[in-house]
């Protein structure tokens, strides 16, 4: 008898994974995925961020069928996806970005279906306890075309549930999510978490992968660009800036912060853009202070998905 199967170490890994749309068709070739190595552990809270473009859904995509790449491998679970396609598919539950459910089904009707397309047997089937989870038990007999826009996001992590796969992959899931909703999701996905089931998030919000994440990988223009620990890559992005309104307005750059960015704005502002590793705010207001401003109003920034590009491409070394 074979022993049972060790479990991979990576959730998913891709090697060198290429796509180039439209390459023979009329129009222009889009080169979306150059060649993209990614290994996800096992057990993780994996995001994937970066703007729209990126080709963070031809990504999921192609680890979901739907896409067919033009280069490079991916196994799913151990499993790569053009030797053996059913058992990687087996392992993987993908919530799309684009929202596609039947309008005429019924949640119920809608997640019986679907574990009837991955075979799960009616004995085996969740139903009740995947609709509870995600909150839509009361709606179970509700056609699917009455439910909310977050209602249906939440059917849709239902469906990519039925056949209990180890991974479950969400392609920007809080698109047109309220906030209420979108903390539901999210406590149903982190218990899944916390039950053992890799995560994979794509986000174009750095605030939020960096909440939910452990690792983030960034991508840009079908690039990665960064992977590693969240708290490393915050680390490396720990920049803020200072926003001070004067009382009165400066006639001219105040001295003595040779050592932090200074710029004015044209609402009489200025700014001071430093390292929180290198500076607090309570000394650089000293400084201020020191300078002889009085302020009348301040504020902070934090680094956003912009300065992570600026950051990460500019400081290569
Ligand atoms: P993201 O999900 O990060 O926003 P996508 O993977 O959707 O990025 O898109 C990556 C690039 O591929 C974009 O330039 C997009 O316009 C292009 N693209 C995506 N899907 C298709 C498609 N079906 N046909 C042609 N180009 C596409
Ligand atoms: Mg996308």
């Amino acid at each position: 008898m074979l022993a049972p199967q060790a479990p991979p170490h990576f959730a998913i890994e891709a090697k060198g994974l290429d796509k180039t749309y439209g390459r023979q068709g009329k129009g222009q070739a889009t080169h979306a995925l150059k060649g993209i190595d990614l290994a996800i552990p096992r057990g993780s809270f994996f995001g994937l961020l970066g703007p729209n473009g990126a080709g963070k859904s031809t990504f999921i995509n192609i680890l979901g069928g739907l896409v067919v790449k033009s280069g490079g491998t991916a196994s799913i679970w151990g499993n790569d996806i053009d030797r053996d396609p059913m058992n990687a598919r087996g392992a993987i539950g993908i919530v799309p970005q684009e929202i596609n459910i039947d309008p005429y089904f019924t949640p119920e009707e809608a997640l019986e279906l679907q574990a009837g397309y991955y075979g799960v047997p009616k004995a085996e089937r969740q139903t009740e306890a995947i609709l509870r989870a995600v909150g839509l038990w009361d709606k179970r007999a509700a056609y699917a075309r009455t439910l909310s826009g977050g209602m249906k996001r939440r059917l849709l992590v239902a469906k990519a549930m039925v056949h209990a796969p180890p991974i479950l992959v969400l392609d920007e899931p809080t698109a047109g999510v309220d906030v209420e909703l979108r903390r539901q999701l999210w406590d149903y996905v982190r218990s899944l978490h916390a039950r053992g089931v890799t995560i994979v998030l794509t986000t174009h919000y750095l605030e939020e992968a960096q909440e939910l994440c452990d690792t983030i990988a960034i991508i840009n223009r079908g690039e990665v660009i960064a992977c590693e620990p969240t708290p490393q890559l915050i680390g490396r992005l720990d920049k803020k800036t200072l926003v001070v309104t004067p009382q009165a307005t400066l006639d001219q750059p105040i001295s003595g912060f040779d050592d932090v960015a200074f710029a004015t704005r044209p609402t009489g502002a200025f700014t001071l853009t430093y390292r929180t590793s290198e500076h607090s705010v309570e000394e650089l207001l000293d400084r201020v202070r020191a300078a002889g401003v009085s302020i009348k109003d301040l504020s902070i920034e934090e680094a956003d998905l912009e300065d992570v590009f600026v950051e990460l491409t500019t400081s290569k070394s």
